[in-house]
């Protein structure tokens, strides 16, 4: 079959994610010792937390690292269209690499506001109750997010096992669960040579909090699998670009250190009741404790972040 023509952005893309030099393998022994000091944390830190459970994800993370009163406050999200135009598009690309012919976004859309809707968990049940003029907002925004990502991200090759939402979880039962959900992963491992690459899909700003959110993914990708993605990657599909860092020793070992001390910093917080730090800063825009902080008026106003999936 040939080759699609690709546009000067998917080239560009592609060119940023493709694989070259030398293959990237990780020792063992590397592998070994980071699941080992993960393991002999987490086991202290079980000791700490008495009766209670932990599950920890990227966005856990990213709230405790940011400013711990925040972090305790609290929880007050509700789905938007804005907020919910990811998960949408992510649920229509994955119909997408499976569809016979050559879809829509407008079908994909449809199809994946559909199948979310029947889904028994709070999300399925914020679509299925949808009003016209919010769902048709919703369908809007998911159409433009999967029309950009069609446009500006290479054809997936469905050799390469493209996957969206791939969940992973460490370890198999805990008290502490470190849980990841990829947007988009391509390729797999060749024995210990990593070839997998992991992309988040985002719109907006560019932020440090996308880096460490996919540093965490890699983390529990090599504590599950044994062995390391070999790039990530965050595609922003406002500006059709990705930005890219290749997966090393030092990238584990960061991740492994800031997930510790986030784990660290929630049980003292939660548990054994520290007194939470102020972390004034972009977030402030969105915090329920806003009108009684002063510290608020130091974080600065940002318009853009809330599309953020
Ligand atoms: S307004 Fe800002 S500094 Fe104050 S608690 Fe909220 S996030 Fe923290």
């Amino acid at each position: 079959m040939p080759s699609p023509t690709l546009t000067p952005a998917q080239e560009r893309t592609l060119a940023l994610l493709r694989r070259s030099g030398e293959p990237s393998v990780f020792s063992e022994q590397f592998v070994a010792e980071l699941r080992e000091e993960a393991t002999q944390a987490m086991a202290g830190f079980h000791d700490r937390l008495g009766n209670d459970t932990l599950f920890i994800t990227k966005n856990t993370l990213g709230s405790v690292h940011g400013c711990e009163a925040q972090h305790l406050a609290p929880d007050e999200f509700e789905w938007t269209p804005a907020r919910a135009k990811g998960q949408v598009a992510h649920k229509a690309i994955q119909q997408l690499l499976n569809w016979r012919g050559e879809p829509t976004a407008g079908e994909l859309v449809d199809d994946a506001l559909a199948r979310l809707g029947d889904e028994e968990r709070e999300f399925g049940r914020w679509v299925a109750a949808l009003k016209p003029g919010d769902e048709a907002d919703l369908r809007g925004r998911a159409i433009e997010h999967v029309t950009k990502f069609t446009e500006t991200f290479p054809p997936l090759d469905r050799r390469s096992n493209p996957l969206t939402e791939s969940a992973a979880q460490w370890p198999v039962d805990a008290p502490i669960l470190l849980r990841a959900r990829v947007d988009l992963v391509i390729g797999r491992p060749q024995g210990r040579e990593s070839r997998k690459l992991i992309i988040d899909l985002k719109s907006g700003r560019v932020s440090p909090r996308h880096r460490e959110d996919l540093r965490f993914y890699a983390l529990v990708e090599t504590l599950v699998r044994d062995v390391p993605p070999r790039k990530l990657a965050t595609f922003y599909l406002d500006s059709a670009q990705p930005i890219v860092e290749d997966v090393t020793e030092g990238v584990l070992r960061s991740a492994l250190r800031r997930t510790l001390d986030g784990v660290n910093a929630i049980i003292e917080l939660s548990i054994e009741g520290r007194f939470p730090v102020k972390r004034p800063g972009v977030h402030c825009r969105w915090c329920p404790l806003r009108a009684d902080c002063p510290e608020a008026a130091l974080g600065r106003a940002d318009e853009s972040d809330e599309g953020d999936g």
